[in-house]
């Protein structure tokens, strides 16, 4: 059996006597004291460092917005509440988890295609800014405002006129199900004029999970030029520019963590002409894997080990119905191991080569293959590093009706 290459080692959790150690507490006690496996864990700490990281390396300029759709778990979300300048909402239930902490809901967006009108009108109602995603929805806000007598605020979701180079998750560019198409979007103002809305401005998303500093400066200088030339579109000054997100972080071999320096170095050339063009306009990056992905592990046990032809296999009680980008089948295109490791024999020398699997009834249910890991035995503990973003919330839980996940915020 052949080995798959290996990982750069997950450092930002420390290893204490060949243990894992999450939120200072060992891998072992953290397991009996969830008192179940499988589990999510979630390091406060780490979450905080990482929007502290971008503090220091933006412009103070720039707003964070934490994107809920990252990890919607009401712990997170209430910690970010006291670190991040405002959330971005995907749908009602992320807007309930978000109005239950403290952040303001003027500090509060809703984007995402398919808004029923019973979702505008609660987004009306609780005074968050509605991205629109298209004509018909605008109107559809602006009847909604009429009815409940509230003039909603709105921005315009832009779908940009051009596209990222380099790789990563496109959300922008060419023909797609969000936002409006930058050239349409003077028409759409001109109507917008004519209707009952508070306009705020420009939602202009173009990416995810760019690792590339080169594209993600073209991205925001492109981004930049769009707004200002959809600016001259309006006579109604832009309070709000939403440059998107994109930053992401390091999965697979070969990957290494962004260096934010250039990206910072980048907008502060970008901003004067900004605040010449754009004065009253407030700049707001929109992250969710950036901010809490590197946080998480996902924590499941060794059931049964069993030999097949050649090839050994550790059965866990996980699996994808618990994470499923884990597994490969959330958006990769070849299938690549997450970094993992046996979390209670993190410094074992004794290693061996073997797949890991989940307990569901069909091949996809895959976490870990031909890795080089410690030899393990029934009941030790598999953790699977970058989990914290895209894991339980991207998951099809009652897949085959197992127990579900918890989550703990450590
Ligand atoms: C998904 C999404 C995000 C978050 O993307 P990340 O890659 O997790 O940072 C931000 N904004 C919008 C509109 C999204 O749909």
């Amino acid at each position: 059996m052949k080995e798959k290459p290996i990982h750069a080692p997950m450092t930002q959790f420390p290893i204490i006597n060949g243990e894992l150690h999450i939120g200072g507490i060992s891998i072992t006690q953290l397991a009996a004291r969830v008192g179940q496996t499988p589990f999510y864990a979630y390091d406060r700490k780490l979450i905080t460092e990482r929007v502290q990281h971008l503090r220091n390396s933006l412009p103070k300029e720039i707003h964070i917005h934490y994107a809920i759709k990252a990890n919607p778990m009401p712990a997170v979300v209430q910690h970010l509440a006291g670190l991040v300048d405002g959330f971005d909402l995907a749908s009602a239930g992320e807007m309930k988890t978000a109005l239950d902490t403290p952040m303001p809901a003027n500090r509060i967006s809703m984007a995402g295609p398919g808004k029923t009108d019973n979702e505008l009108r609660q987004a009306i109602a609780a005074g968050i800014t509605i991205n629109l995603e298209s004509e018909g929805e605008m109107r559809r806000v602006h009847q909604a405002g009429e009815h409940l007598g509230i003039t909603p605020h709105v921005a315009v979701r832009v779908n940009p006129d051009y596209d990222l180079k380099s790789s990563g998750m496109k959300m922008g560019g060419g023909a797609k199900q969000f936002g409006v198409d930058a050239e349409r979007v003077p028409a759409m103002l001109k109507e917008l004029d004519t209707l009952v809305l508070a306009f705020f401005g420009f939602h202009i998303f173009w990416g995810s999970q760019n690792l590339k500093p080169e594209a993600i400066m073209e991205a925001h200088k492109k981004t930049f030029d769009l707004a200002i030339r959809l600016s001259e579109q309006t006579s109604n000054p832009i309070k709000s520019l939403n440059i998107g997100g994109g930053l992401g972080i390091p999965y697979f071999p070969g990957e290494k963590r962004l260096d934010l320096s250039p990206i910072g170095d980048n907008l502060n050339q970008l901003l004067p002409r900004l605040k010449t063009k754009l004065p009253e306009a407030e700049i707001v990056t929109e992250l969710g894997r950036y901010l809490v992905g590197e946080a998480g592990v996902y924590i499941c046990k060794i059931i049964d080990i069993k030999a097949s032809r050649g090839e050994k296999f550790l059965i866990t009680n996980g699996g994808l119905h618990h994470h499923l980008a884990a597994s490969g089948n959330f958006g990769q295109i070849i299938r690549r191991n997450y970094p993992v490791i046996i979390a209670n024999k993190a410094r074992s020398a004794d290693t061996e080569i073997v797949n890991i699997v989940g307990a569901l009834c069909t091949p996809l249910d895959l976490l870990a293959s031909k890795m080089a890991l410690a030899k393990a035995a029934p009941n030790d503990l598999v953790a699977i590093f970058q989990s914290g973003a895209y894991g339980c919330t991207a998951s099809p839980e009652r897949f085959l009706s197992h127990p579900a996940v918890v989550e703990i915020l450590v």
